[in-house]
């Protein structure tokens, strides 16, 4: 049945949505809904029983002993970094290329960031660079999983280890990863987790968790989680108030469950856009995304380079025929207004200053259809076919 009021051109012409996490969460709405009404009817809107089992659930699935849930993302990072009572005079090794979350939370607690360059293959942090950078004074190294995929731990856990540093993973794009069969989070000292809406596994709202083998830390994380309070109105240290409510935590236990099948969702979308692209004769133009094949690519985000300056314009194109893509990250934080008094000048990390230029990043979402990427791919097709005429 055709409607009148439907074009042809319509079907050919349907929006490509960098993510639409309402397809996604759809076919459990049900059971979401139900979730939240029986949280609703406990009353237990904190420190309710979801909160310790999803806790259970998060450790098990990142193959560490304990989990502690928090408000977010950012927070994670700050509670490992107090937990570990990173202050003034200590240093804290971190990419600059990541979100600003990594580096806001080891500023707030007058420590200094030490920002160095990142691999210009993988995105990750360049164990390299970390090992140059390291002084007395090195509290910590705080690697970023950048885009689902895990930084070369085994090598950042050795100089943690020799110079006697704490490492912190970042692992807010990285739930379920793994390098070399070891899981995201479970490497380090502590990981840190997201379940802002748009992370791999998402919630409804802002919520966070930190993942440790290390009995001692996760019991100084639920201190400084909870005003560093125990027992009640006893502060032992200044914490912060910082929770993963009830509601957040019965939404996400629906989710985990389906969490493999969406991460496999991923791993195929971004196997079909690598074959795309290069049947479309595109890798000539850009590059695609490198992947270990001996570790776990959880695929937050496929991330093209896109160079001689086209960037910006093949993204201006795809906007104009409703393809959505982002930039993940358009300044590299040592280049940011608010860090200009670390004294990083332009030039200073060059493959963080040429990957904040070159990066383009495609919708990956697991609902994400195959005619949609042929959309996309097309899309760009036209837009190189077009660029390659106007320069013969
Ligand atoms: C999302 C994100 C964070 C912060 O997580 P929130 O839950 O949004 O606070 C930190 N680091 C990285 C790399 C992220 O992508």
């Amino acid at each position: 049945m055709t409607n009148s009021s439907e074009t042809p051109a319509k079907s050919t012409a349907q929006p490509v949505p960098l993510l639409d996490v309402g397809r996604d969460n759809e076919p459990l709405r049900d059971e979401m809904l139900a979730a939240l009404a029986s949280v609703y009817d406990s009353g237990r809107f904190l420190h309710g029983p979801d909160v310790s089992e999803l806790e259970r659930e998060i450790a098990a699935y990142s193959q560490t002993d304990h989990a502690v849930g928090c408000a977010s993302g950012s927070d994670a990072l700050l509670l490992a970094l107090m937990a570990m009572e990173v202050g003034a005079g200590d240093e804290v090794i971190l990419p600059s290329f990541t979100f600003f979350a990594t580096a806001s939370a080891v500023w707030r607690l007058g420590a200094k960031i030490v920002f160095v360059d990142i691999d210009p293959v993988s995105f990750n942090i360049d164990p390299a660079a970390v090992e140059a950078a390291v002084t007395a004074r090195t509290k910590a190294i705080l690697p970023v999983h950048l885009f689902g995929q895990c930084a070369e731990m085994p090598a950042i856990c050795e100089i943690a280890k020799r110079h006697n540093a704490f490492v912190i993973e970042d692992t807010a794009q990285a739930i379920g990863a793994d390098y070399q069969g070891r899981a995201a989070g479970s490497w380090g000292d502590v990981g840190c987790l997201s379940f802002y809406p748009t992370k791999n596994l998402g919630g409804c709202g802002d919520g966070g968790m930190l993942t440790t083998n290390n009995a001692e830390l996760a019991q100084r994380l639920r201190l400084y989680a909870s005003h560093g309070m125990q027992p009640r109105y006893y502060h032992h240290v200044v914490g912060i108030n910082s929770r993963l409510d009830s509601m957040q935590a019965a939404m996400l236990r629906v989710k985990l469950p389906h969490l493999d099948r969406w991460t496999t969702s991923r791993q195929q979308n971004a196997a079909r856009y690598d074959q795309l692209l290069q049947d479309a004769g595109l890798t000539d133009h850009l590059t695609l995304p490198a992947h270990d094949r001996g570790s776990r690519h959880v695929w937050n985000q496929y991330s093209i380079r896109v160079g001689n300056g086209d960037r910006d314009r093949l993204r201006a194109w795809l906007a104009e025929g409703q393809v959505g893509s982002e930039i993940y990250y358009p300044v590299p934080l040592h280049r940011q207004a608010c860090f200009e008094s670390l004294g990083y000048p332009a030039g200073s990390l060059p493959e963080s200053e040429r990957a904040a230029q070159e990066i383009l990043n495609l919708p990956i979402f697991p609902g994400l259809t195959a005619a949609e990427q042929e959309r996309v791919v097309a899309r760009m097709g036209e837009f190189f076919a077009a660029r390659t005429a106007s320069a013969a």
